[in-house]
């Protein structure tokens, strides 16, 4: 990059200056990843200092049926598929229990497209995982599923959301977002939802009350331009809403055969590599910098490996999701030896280890509980130091 730009670019992020799509494209075209992760790590210190955010969490993926066929998704089953399976509400129950002595805050549900599940399963299934752990805020369904149930129950997403509401929903999920871009998403995307419906719906949980996180699918076919759009998106409807609590970089993945019938799913992994780890860093930084308008990051760090997930916090990251038991989506998909689980204890320890301040926060990123600062550099160097996978 012109020296010129660097220096230009670099005085507008200390002057709180928002950047524009021209900044965007530029950012991602810097090779300088000590740079961007310097101006990325200035904003992430302005808004949230030397802290790290986690919670303690568990996935439920209810169903991995699905009526769409999106080209890298490796979770999707069809009916009669081996390896498909749904669960009964008793079944989704006791596994959302078995964590309840880690003093569990948070149940993520989400859910492939099921063609015969009726709309009624859904703030049922709500109703009773919130009966038998009326603490645990349940954030469940995507703005996909959301417009699925539109569909199968013929009612519109304000009475949809309206009824999950009352079955006990504190938040939507993120996911359905992939890239914006129909140049990319007609590509990749086989459901119907997209930026016009995802944006409604979010818009609609937001004017509800609700804070919902925002995420963005990279590293597959997309190429820099299209992240700043999606991002960009997120921006403007965040100037409007004020919905948004978290962006959420996801890195695309291979499928590596896991499955009962060894099939691979995913229909782009021919022609696709994954993020490298630097372009990962790139990706977080360039969006903490133009989504100026979100107060936290999140680095998923069952998508990236313990290590570049502490790395991710030099880079704009300042939230580590939480301890997400049996996440399906991603192990369905990955073969690099990322645990399944890691408790409390573990995410205390991997974010001091980093050098930060570790805060256990709840869904609405409110503060559940303030841990010590991280000891010392001098003090972690006189140890010996231990090397997360
Ligand atoms: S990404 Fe979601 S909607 Fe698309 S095939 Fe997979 S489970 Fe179904």
């Amino acid at each position: 990059m012109d020296a010129g730009l660097k220096r230009e670019l670099e005085a507008k992020v200390y002057a709180g200056e928002r950047l524009t799509r021209e900044d965007g494209i530029a950012l991602y075209d810097s090779d300088d990843l000590a740079w961007l992760g310097r101006l990325a790590h200035h904003r992430r210190t302005e808004l949230n200092g030397d802290r790290v955010m986690f919670n303690v969490n568990r996935h439920l993926n209810l169903t991995n049926v699905c009526s769409a066929s999106c080209a890298y998704c490796s979770f999707q089953r069809k009916p009669g598929e081996k390896d498909a399976y749904t669960m009964r509400i008793d079944e989704a129950v006791r596994k959302a229990k078995e964590m309840e002595d880690e003093q569990l805050t948070e149940l993520h549900i989400v859910n492939g497209l099921h063609p015969t599940l009726p709309w009624r399963y859904y703030p049922k299934v709500l109703r009773e995982l919130k009966a038998a752990l009326p603490k645990v805020k349940l954030k469940a369904f995507t703005a996909t599923e959301v417009q699925w149930f539109e569909k199968i129950s013929g009612l519109g997403a304000d009475q949809i959301l309206d009824e999950l509401m009352d079955a006990g929903l504190e938040s939507l999920t993120g996911g359905g977002a992939e890239i914006f871009d129909w140049e990319v998403r007609q590509h990749i995307v086989d459901h119907a939802c997209h930026w016009e419906d995802w944006s409604r719906i979010h818009r609609l949980a937001h004017s509800k009350g609700m804070k919902t996180p925002s995420t963005m699918l990279y590293g597959h076919i997309e190429e820099p331009r299209h992240r700043v759009d999606h991002v960009l998106r997120l921006r403007e409807l965040q100037d409007e809403t004020g919905g948004f609590l978290v962006f959420i970089p996801l890195r695309y993945q291979h499928d590596f055969v896991d499955s009962a019938d060894g099939k691979i799913r995913n229909r782009i992994q021919a022609r696709t590599t994954m993020a490298s780890p630097a372009e990962s860093l790139k990706t977080f930084a360039v969006s903490r910098l133009l989504f100026d308008n979100v107060p936290h990051v999140k680095c998923f760090w069952v998508m990236h490996g313990l290590s570049v997930a502490q790395l991710s916090l030099n880079f704009g990251v300042d939230d580590l999701d939480g301890s997400v038991v049996e996440y399906k989506i991603t192990h369905d998909a990955d073969a690099y030896g990322t645990p399944n689980t890691m408790h409390r204890d573990d995410l205390l320890h991997l974010i001091w280890d980093a050098g930060f301040r570790p805060v256990e926060r709840n869904t609405r990123y409110e503060v559940v509980r303030e841990y010590d600062a991280a000891p010392t550099l001098a003090e972690r160097r006189a140890e010996p130091q231990q090397v997360w996978a």
